[in-house]
């Protein structure tokens, strides 16, 4: 399975704003199979957890109050080269360096909401997708 899958979260604000079908819709498009996919709220020590390597950077605090802040939208994505391909169709971290026709351009508010999570790495991936997902939840 390894370069076959990536992890995306629909961030708080996207799904709020009624996005994540919209988005779904693009990975669909983007030739990605879903085959994992949950709605939940993070709690702060899960939430803590999961971004574990940007403590002590000076957005961690307000990226933890933001991703905390509302549900969000999980799914385990299938595709080869899936991490790198996902990672053109997100786009840039900051929304206003993002290519034309990237999700974050078209649905990102800001560098902080800015609409999507992907996985920057295959190990990441599988960090990241176990994190959320038990072997029964992955199809
Ligand atoms: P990503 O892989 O493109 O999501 O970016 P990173 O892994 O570098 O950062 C994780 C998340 O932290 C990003 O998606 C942003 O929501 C947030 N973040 C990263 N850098 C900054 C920053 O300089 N300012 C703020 N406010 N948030 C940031």
């Amino acid at each position: 399975m390894n370069g076959r899958y990536t992890l995306t979260i629909v961030k708080p604000r996207a799904v709020e704003k009624g996005y994540t079908a919209p988005i779904l819709n693009m990975i669909h498009e983007g030739g990605f199979r879903i085959s994992a996919l949950k709605m939940l709220r993070f709690n702060r020590d899960d939430a803590e957890r999961f971004y574990e390597v940007h403590r002590g950077r000076p957005f961690y605090e307000g990226l933890i109050e933001f991703m905390i802040s509302g549900p969000i939208v999980v799914a385990i994505l299938e595709k080869e080269h899936a991490v790198e391909d996902f990672r053109k169709l997100i786009g840039n971290t900051d929304p206003a360096l993002a290519e034309e026709g990237t999700i974050r351009k078209l649905y990102a508010e800001s560098v902080r909401s800015n609409a999507v999570h992907g996985s920057d790495s295959d190990e990441n991936a599988a960090r990241e997708a176990s994190f959320f997902f038990s072997t029964a939840e992955r199809f």
